[in-house]
């Protein structure tokens, strides 16, 4: 039978009101009246209610929306470098801010404080990494079969952007849709998630001194199905930029396909670990666990099942069982804490409940196994699992939550042909000495990351993008830039 989690009724929630007891939408520069109907933003550790915001309707979609195409052609009017500017002000402004933002962060999220300064760092660093891409990006010219002609490719901004973010990185997935879109010259409507619009409602207090134009970034908030599915149906758009969840993915792209509407999506995960013979077991014990317990497990690129040869399996298990019941649960500011809770009951039924069907299906816990009462949120103990078939939901379902199912295999087609049979395709690893197996690994994984030796996070240079039903198209580095221009050939005879 499932154990309940410990979930307090709302009537009971205690109502602190730390930040501004009340955001409106922020929209063409200006924060809006006040909402008929409001969302109470909890703190997932403490159950204090920070703040209410608005249940965005499809009027403020509309809105919002209006401000940003009245916007645009004055945007990108503006040279590169002048934006490229603005994203750098916006840097300075929210350095000021580092503690004050990652404090919020671990509040509205249940984060431990060094992972939401982790946050806001690299938040600040994305918006000076864009910004120097102002004198980079470019055309080509190409050779006419016409001596008196010239062919030109020009880049040009898609227009109006709308950005749809999740709960697990608030402000780093915000800069993820505001930055290359405005570098380029596309304005942006971004809807954050309604579990954790405070730090972002507190980022749009500093647009207007950061010097962005009025209509050019709008922040808003509200359920997914109201203003959330205004915003994606909408015409104006000319991309739609989410991440989230893959079911929510699908949703988006259909709505999105009434207007042939260009989507980018960043979907979910099951990401494999495959550990070899020849590896540095405590190594590859060291990253699978950091690659599990980083944000109790709520990271799309975290592990999220081990494959392990079976010649050291016994070790690698041992060891990996020790360290996941070694982690240190806490507050977010508990010094030293590994991990807090998860964001929400809904996100802790849904962990409890994959264990106890695993358990029912034949497999066997190591460590773990049960949700954790002890404090207040909403904890789930950190799992090791066993004994899971390949076909268990446990294996081949996003468990996102700080829970590992350990398999083994023989030889490494069997360990690719596991970890690769899976409908998501965003991050893998692998932990070998062998030159030959790292070489197969580049080949034959079919997943959008492939981290070897090491753990999964990415960084903002790459190129982050899930293959199957993790995702379309992808985001960072240059190529994340691309996704926001269009090309247009000229051809010029003279
Ligand atoms: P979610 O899909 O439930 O919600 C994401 C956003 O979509 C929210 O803002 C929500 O309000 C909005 N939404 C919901 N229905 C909508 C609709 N019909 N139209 C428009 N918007 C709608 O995801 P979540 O629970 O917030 O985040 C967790 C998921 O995100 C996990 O699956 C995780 O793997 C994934 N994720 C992926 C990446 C990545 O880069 N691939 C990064 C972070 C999180």
């Amino acid at each position: 039978m499932l154990l309940r989690p410990n979930i307090v009724p709302s009537s009971s929630k205690t109502k602190i009101l730390r930040y501004a007891s009340s955001y409106t939408q922020f929209i063409n520069g200006d924060w809006t009246s006040a909402a008929a109907d409001v969302i109470e933003v909890e703190n997932p550790s403490t159950h204090e209610i920070l703040a209410h915001v608005p249940k965005g309707t499809p009027g403020d979609a509309e809105l919002a929306l209006s401000a940003a195409k009245e916007a645009q052609v004055s945007w990108e009017a503006k040279a590169a470098c002048e934006r490229g500017q603005v994203l750098k002000n916006l840097a300075n402004l929210m350095a000021e801010k580092k503690d004050f933002l990652a404090k919020t962060l671990s509040d509205e999220q249940a984060k431990v404080l060094p992972l939401a300064k982790v946050e806001v760092d690299a938040s600040i660093e994305y918006l000076n990494y864009y910004a120097g891409f102002a004198r980079i990006y470019e055309g080509e010219i190409i050779q006419s079969d016409d001596p008196m002609e010239q062919i030109y490719l020009h880049r040009i901004p898609l227009g109006v952007s709308v950005g749809i973010c999740p709960w697990n990185f608030p402000l780093f997935v915000m800069m993820r849709k505001i930055t290359p879109a405005l570098l380029t010259g596309c304005t942006v409507v971004v809807k954050v998630s309604e579990y954790t619009p405070i730090s972002s409602f507190e980022i749009a207090k500093l647009f207007n001194d950061a010097g962005v134009p009025n209509g050019v970034i709008n922040v808003v908030t509200g359920e997914g199905d109201s203003i959330g599915q205004a915003l994606v149906e909408s015409d104006v758009p000319a991309i739609i930029s989410m991440t989230g969840s893959t079911a929510v993915g699908q949703k988006i792209m259909k709505a999105a396909s009434s207007n042939l509407t260009k989507v980018n999506l960043e979907l979910g995960g099951k990401a494999p670990v495959v550990v070899m013979d020849d590896c540095d077991i405590d190594l590859a014990v060291e990253a699978t666990w950091a690659s599990r317990v980083i944000y109790s497990g709520q990271v799309c690129n975290c592990a999220e099942r081990v494959y392990v040869q079976n010649s050291i399996a016994d070790e690698f298990i041992d060891k990996l069982v020790k360290k996941m019941a070694s982690t240190k649960v806490g507050m977010p500011e508990t010094e030293g804490a590994d991990m807090c809770g998860l964001i929400n009951p809904t996100q802790l039924e849904k962990v409890a409940g994959m264990v106890e069907r695993a358990k029912q299906s034949g497999a066997e816990v190591c460590t773990g196994g049960s949700i954790n009462q002890s404090m207040p949120g909403y904890h789930y103990e950190p799992t090791v699992i066993v004994n899971a078939k390949q076909s268990d939901e446990i294996v081949q379902k996003e468990v996102f939550g700080p829970v590992l199912p350990v398999l083994q295999f023989n030889d490494l087609d069997e360990a690719f042909a596991l970890a690769n049979d899976s409908e998501y395709g965003l991050t893998s690893s692998i932990f070998t000495q062998n030159a030959a197996t790292v070489h197969r690994a580049m080949k034959e994984f079919k997943f959008g990351e492939t981290y070897i030796n090491r753990n999964h996070f990415e960084a903002i240079q790459g190129f982050h993008a899930g293959l199957r039903k993790s995702g379309i198209g992808g985001t960072d580095g240059k190529h994340g830039l691309y996704e926001y221009l269009g090309t247009r050939a000229i051809y010029w005879k003279n």
